[in-house]
């Protein structure tokens, strides 16, 4: 692909983003969109609705791969606090990660959510760094999962729930692609300018 191409293609970049049950139960709902649309990002499809566990299975990954990597990330949750990973019943990546599959199709399907399409430069990345870490303990204060969650993966773990943390987000260009066209028709995508595209306009003009 021209670089030409690639840079339109990375200006029009979309992602995609779930209020999850706790952040839709707290509120927060418009806090998020708020942050959204402060940033420049555009919402160029959104809907509140109430998801199956069979959607929720569809919608993460199955890979060995990413089974593993929640499985790490959470033995480095355990052993930063001191705690003992085999009070999970496992120690094995892949079967952590099973579980917390499991209790993600829980999660999601406790109350609606609200889901939506951002579409602009960068959107994967900079709703990524808007979200902040999976683990609102270690989420920085000024991100959505800093400023509005208290969440760690033991005390959730303990509790057999997953980590409650406000949001989805995809995590990657590929992954908002899948969860874009899994959750949204095309007719449900709209394409609309912006006032300030118009500025950004003015000023490479000027
Ligand atoms: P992110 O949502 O930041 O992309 P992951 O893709 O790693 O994070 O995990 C998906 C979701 O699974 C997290 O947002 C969180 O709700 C839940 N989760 C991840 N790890 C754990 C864990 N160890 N225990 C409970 N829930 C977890
Ligand atoms: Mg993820």
């Amino acid at each position: 692909m021209e670089q030409a191409d690639k840079m339109a293609n990375l200006e029009k970049e979309q992602t995609f983003l779930m209020m999850k049950p706790d952040g839709v139960v707290r509120g927060l709902t418009g806090e998020v969109i708020k942050r959204i649309e402060r940033c420049g990002l555009k919402i160029v499809a959104l809907k509140m609705f109430w998801a199956t566990r069979d959607q929720i299975d569809e919608h993460y990954p199955k890979s060995e791969a990413w089974l593993n990597r929640i499985g790490e990330k959470t033995k480095v949750n355990y052993d930063k606090y001191g705690l003992d990973i085999k009070t999970l019943g496992t120690e094995n990546n892949k079967e952590i990660g099973l579980m917390v599959r499991g209790w993600l199709l829980d999660y999601l399907t406790s109350a609606p959510m609200v889901k939506m399409v951002i579409e602009g430069p960068h959107a994967v990345d900079l709703v990524r760094k808007m979200a902040g870490n999976t683990i609102p303990a270690q989420a920085e204060m000024g991100t959505i999962r800093g400023d509005f969650s208290v969440d760690s993966a033991a005390f959730a773990n303990r509790d057999k729930r997953a980590i409650f943390n406000i949001i989805h987000a995809s995590e990657t260009p590929e992954e908002a692609s899948h969860e874009i066209d899994f959750w949204f028709g095309p007719e449900d995508i709209h394409e609309y300018e912006k006032v300030e595209e118009n500025t950004y306009k003015f000023v490479k003009r000027g």
